[in-house]
């Protein structure tokens, strides 16, 4: 089989990895780092299968484009894909849905949206209604930042359009988990969960990123909570959207939070996450390619196998990150790092110099994983590879998966 693989980051580094054991795999854009990258666009490329990785393009319409030209694709439509492209969307259709959540009201106007805020405890939570790359939450206990925060949403001044509308939600509180479900447009089937870390210092600390790493599997979770995730969260909202007339072939990534009255929706997201996606995938037994083919065609086959050992995701990030980065910088030991045993090392942010060097261009430059039999191997693994890695600026967390290897 040739797929496509659409997109540029750690996200379609990891799928053109993992889709590369059993297909012919091109990425595009890609980057340097990432092996069959091209610059053609996906419209003027042949595959059997097209994988869409971000959400942009998705809300944007390529995977409706593609369909159009014939072509078989992995990812849903503008329709679906309003699920991440609006969060108040998102919060109405899940709510008729059924789906468990948290109490929400979006808003246009400053007044009646700090009455709403004041009526809520803490923690709270604004949200940039439209995409912000992750970076659009502001989740906080002081009531200051929370009034802050919102009047500048609203008045364009930090996300532009993209905040004009702000969705204020009863904060959550509990550990956060990742299910990516694979949709057929009927039914889903749901790989091992796993959890990303947003903040991008130790301790959750500091800003929120687009996610700065991750592990898999949560040795946490009770027996049975993919099946429950699938039940009460994903086919409720897959039959929801069929009603609206939505066919919805693709990956719903389920971010949960596991609060003392159960698991609750976070979000759904369109795509797989980034860095999450790359520790589940990287643990797949089963043919991935298949899979995801199985899905774009209406007709879902066998559900994915996993090898039964850890991953640990630690994100190299450049300096500035998540605000504005340093780039340009030469990596150094990415041979090193790669001869690490059990590691596998993704370019996400990296551009060539004309010599052919790999260069920092990226807020998230690296995605290095370690595999082992358990996590805390894995995360050693990780770290000893991180060891090698060297460029001005460059840094990481420390504590990706510390508690639950210790
Ligand atoms: P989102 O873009 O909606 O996924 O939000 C980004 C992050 O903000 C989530 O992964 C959570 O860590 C946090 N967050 C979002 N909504 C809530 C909520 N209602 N309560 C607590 N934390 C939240």
């Amino acid at each position: 089989m040739r797929v496509v693989v659409v997109g540029s980051g750690g996200r379609e580094a990891g799928l053109a990895h993992v889709l590369g054991r059993t297909a012919e795999v091109v990425v595009t854009p890609g980057n340097p780092g990432i092996p069959g990258s091209t610059a053609t666009p996906p419209e003027e490329l042949d595959a059997d299968l097209f994988v869409i990785g971000p959400e942009q393009p998705l809300v944007d319409g390529l995977a409706d484009r593609l369909r159009e030209q014939g072509n078989l694709v992995f990812g849903p439509g503008a329709d679906g894909a309003q699920l991440e492209g609006s969060k108040a969307y998102l919060k109405e259709l899940v709510t008729a849905a059924g789906v468990p959540t948290a109490r929400y009201a979006a808003f246009d106007e400053v007044e009646p949206a700090l009455a709403f805020l004041r009526s809520l405890p803490p923690p709270w939570v604004v949200k940039t209604d439209g995409l912000a790359g992750g970076k659009g939450v502001l989740v906080t206990y002081d009531p200051a930042e929370a009034e802050a925060d919102l009047r500048a949403k609203l008045a364009g001044a930090t996300f532009g359009g993209a905040g004009s509308t702000v969705v204020i939600e009863e904060g959550m509180v509990g550990p956060e988990v990742s299910v990516f479900a694979i949709c057929d447009g009927t039914r889903a089937i749901a790989l091992a969960p796993a959890q990303d870390f947003k903040r991008v210092g130790d301790g959750d600390t500091g800003p929120n990123t687009g996610g700065i790493g991750a592990y898999s599997p949560l040795p946490w979770l009770p027996d049975g909570f993919t099946q429950d995730v699938i039940d009460r969260f994903v086919q409720p909202t897959l039959d929801e959207l069929r009603r609206r007339g939505i066919d919805y072939r693709g990956v719903l990534y389920t971010g949960l939070m596991v609060t003392d009255d159960g698991p609750k929706l976070v979000e759904f997201n369109v795509r797989f996450g980034d860095p999450d996606s790359q520790v589940v995938l990287l643990r797949l037994t089963s043919d991935l390619a298949e899979l995801l083919a199985g899905a774009a065609r209406g007709a879902l086959g066998d559900p994915p196998t996993h090898r039964d050992d850890a991953a640990v995701l630690v994100v190299v990030a450049a300096e500035g990150y998540p605000r504005s980065v340093r780039t340009g910088d030469p990596i150094e030991g990415l041979a090193a790092a790669r001869a690490v045993e059990g590691v596998t090392v993704f370019c996400a942010g990296v551009a060539a110099r004309e010599d052919g060097a790999l260069l920092t261009a990226g807020g998230r430059v690296l995605d290095v994983v370690g595999q082992g039999p358990d996590l805390a191997t894995a995360r050693a693994r990780a770290y000893t590879a991180l060891g090698h890695l060297r460029w001005p600026g460059a840094f990481h967390r420390s504590d990706i998966a510390s508690e639950v290897s210790s």
